[in-house]
């Protein structure tokens, strides 16, 4: 089962549904969910892609603004 490297990281594909491109960064699943509420389950971890990642990062940062002026 253990092909030569294959299993390096780097090598998970980002979770979007539909997206399929190698992951830039891997976030928390819960975390991730803030912005992708359709993620599958299956682990603690999300790999996210650097597109989505930032579409992620835009959102959750929008989301936290949005909390500190709802105080
Ligand atoms: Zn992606």
């Amino acid at each position: 089962m253990n092909s030569a490297g294959e299993a390096d990281e780097g090598a998970d594909a980002c979770l979007v549904p539909g997206c399929g491109q190698p992951a830039a960064r891997h976030l928390a699943l819960s975390e991730a969910r803030l912005a992708f509420e359709d993620l599958p389950e299956g682990g603690r971890r999300a790999p996210l892609c650097r597109v989505h990642y930032r579409v992620w990062k835009k959102a959750t940062k929008e989301r936290r603004t949005l909390d500190r002026l709802g105080r």
